[in-house]
């Protein structure tokens, strides 16, 4: 199964729950991934992680 990290570079821009809205939430200025939805949004995280501006979220 596909794992999503977010390390602390997360400067909490919004572009991954935009891109992945049921995965990723922004909390605090930090991106929380739900591991739970990640079944079925693969495409998705990889997008995310491709797209954010920090290289915060890796991708398992
Ligand atoms: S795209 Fe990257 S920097 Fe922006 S909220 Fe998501 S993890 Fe944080």
């Amino acid at each position: 199964m596909m794992r999503i990290r977010v390390s602390n570079e997360c400067v909490g821009c919004g572009t991954c729950s935009l891109l992945s809205p049921e995965v990723f939430e922004i909390y605090k200025n930090f991106s929380i991934p739900n591991q739970l939805k990640v079944p079925g949004h693969e495409e998705e995280c990889i997008d995310a992680a491709i797209n954010c501006p920090v290289g915060a979220i890796s991708v398992d």
